[in-house]
């Protein structure tokens, strides 16, 4: 099986915050990525806009560097770059005055697919938004790409959303969320629902509990101020973890439509129950050898503010019925690594006896690699009776697929559904709200509680009391790997 490179209508792109981290890390490299199989028009243009005083020229040099630093092996002397790189213009404007703004309108044409990357602070979406329509650039087809954090709770949120809807409707505004980009989250709905072998057991019934983990081996150093305001509940739980929970969690869609996707999405969110104070754990990093402690990097030697956090919660629905959602994240962990356990129950009745670490589990891993395999049980092979081991079954099948089936990155694949007009995984505005709804009465619960985070070795998987949340359900994390 070949995969299909889907071409895309002639576009105009702009990416606001051109020159800043994301854009150089990984829009524009994805975006070459993107060119190179073929997906990029060659009259579609890459606008840069940022305050920054260069000119085109100036950009497309600052682009190559950024392949160059952040392209990986791939992208490395690629006899395609300038024709790429002939695709790119700059414009220096302000999103807070209404220099630039003008040459911006000459350059966009309205005629072609035209969407617009706001890969800036949050604090200046409003101002990008009114001005775009100020100035007459955008109109009823245009689209919006709005980066995180999407507001810091409920009210912030809804703020943001009620901005952006002042110049754009709910289907012009794509709020990302790279977690979703990635080809196993993806692959994950096509295990689910493309096969018969796992929705009848996607249950209450057959499913023990369901693990998530994000872990990072990075403390925050270099962003800690700004970390120390939000924390791993804000930055990492109310997007990425809820939004995979959601894609485990959700009820079949009538259609791989994205209002049908994002309404089951919405009712899980909906559907889940408060976290009790001994359900969570918040912890802190403290310092090794070679790394500063989370309050050093954060520069506040007093900070309440969590890099880690664990927490189990239920869904109070039908499917889910007493099945635990054990979340956890953090920062200076073990090893990088992100999965999703779905871990079955032990079968009813085991005609080999007692036997050990049997259970079934899907794990999807979603990186460093992306994968997905499942635990099954056999015989080990050879004489000696019938001695029986967990062995996983990596059912990426990338080699069936061949080199063709290479997955594009998260961001490269959601920006060409931007260009396509396809908003399945992006969030809409009213998940963004619940989520918060969500996470706002733990936020308020512990800071009334004024609860200290627990300490944590640098290099270890959290404050021992996220192991005891486990053991006190009479489970454990699974090791996950880098
Ligand atoms: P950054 O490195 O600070 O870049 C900010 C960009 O905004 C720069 O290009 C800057 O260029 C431009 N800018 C600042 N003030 C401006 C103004 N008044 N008018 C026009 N342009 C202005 O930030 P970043 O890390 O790329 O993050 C961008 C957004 O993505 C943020 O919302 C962030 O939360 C989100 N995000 C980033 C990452 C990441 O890995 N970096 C990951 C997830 C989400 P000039 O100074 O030249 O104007």
């Amino acid at each position: 099986m070949v995969s299909k490179v889907i071409p895309v209508d002639d576009f105009d792109l702009v990416i606001f915050g051109g020159t800043g981290d994301l854009a150089r890390r990984k829009i524009l490299p994805g975006l070459f990525r993107r060119f190179i199989a073929g997906q990029m028009p060659s009259t579609s243009r890459i606008i840069g806009a940022a305050r920054s005083d260069i000119d085109s020229d100036g950009f497309r040099d600052l682009v190559k560097d950024a392949i160059a630093e952040f392209g990986g092996p791939d992208l490395q002397d690629k006899d395609e770059l300038p024709a790429f790189l002939a695709q790119l213009e700059y414009v220096a404007i302000d999103a807070k005055g209404d220099a630039g703004w003008p040459e911006l309108a000459g350059l966009v044409r309205k005629q072609l697919v035209n969407a617009f990357y706001f890969s800036v602070a949050p604090s200046l979406f409003g101002d990008l938004a009114k001005r775009l329509h100020q100035h007459d650039i955008t109109d009823a087809t245009s689209r919006i790409v709005v980066e995180k954090p999407f507001g810091r709770d409920l009210e912030t949120a809804k703020a943001l959303n009620a901005t952006l809807s002042d110049f754009f409707d709910e289907g012009q505004i794509y709020r990302i969320d790279h977690y979703l980009g990635k080809e196993t989250v993806q692959n994950l709905m096509a295990v689910r629902f493309g096969n018969v072998l796992f929705e009848p057991l996607w249950n209450a019934k057959y499913i023990d509990h369901i693990q998530i983990t994000v872990a990072e081996t990075v403390g925050v150093g270099g962003r800690g101020t700004y970390y120390d305001r939000s924390g791993a509940m804000r930055d990492m739980v109310q997007n990425h973890l809820m939004q995979l929970l959601c894609l485990i969690a959700m009820e079949p869609p009538s259609q791989f439509e994205p209002d049908a996707v994002r309404d089951e999405k919405l009712k899980v969110i909906r559907a889940l129950q408060p976290v009790e104070p001994h359900q969570m754990v918040r912890g802190q990093y403290d310092a090794s050898d070679e790394t500063p402690s989370y309050r050093d990097d954060a520069e506040n030697p007093r900070s309440h503010t969590e890099s880690f956090v664990a927490l189990k919660t239920h869904i109070a629905n039908f499917r889910w019925a007493g099945v635990p959602f054990y979340l956890r994240t953090g920062k200076r962990m073990t090893t990088r690594a992100s999965e999703i356990a779905v871990v079955f129950k032990p079968i009813a009745h085991s005609i080999f006896g007692p036997v050990e670490d049997g259970n079934n589990v899907l794990a999807i891993q979603l990186q460093p690699n992306e994968g997905i395999t499942l635990d099954v049980t056999i015989k080990e092979p050879g004489p000696g009776g019938m001695r029986l081991v967990n062995v996983p079954l990596d059912m990426t099948f990338a080699e069936a697929l061949g080199p063709e089936a290479e997955a594009p990155e998260a961001y490269e694949r959601l920006i060409m559904d931007v260009i396509r007009g396809n908003q399945t995984l992006f969030m809409r505005g009213d998940e963004v709200e619940a989520a918060w709804e969500w996470t706002d009465p733990l936020i308020a619960g512990w800071e009334a509680r004024n609860d200290v985070p627990k300490p944590y070795d640098t290099g270890s998987m959290g404050p021992l009391d996220a192991h005891a949340l486990m053991h006190r359900d009479n489970r454990q994390w699974r090791e996950v790997k880098g």
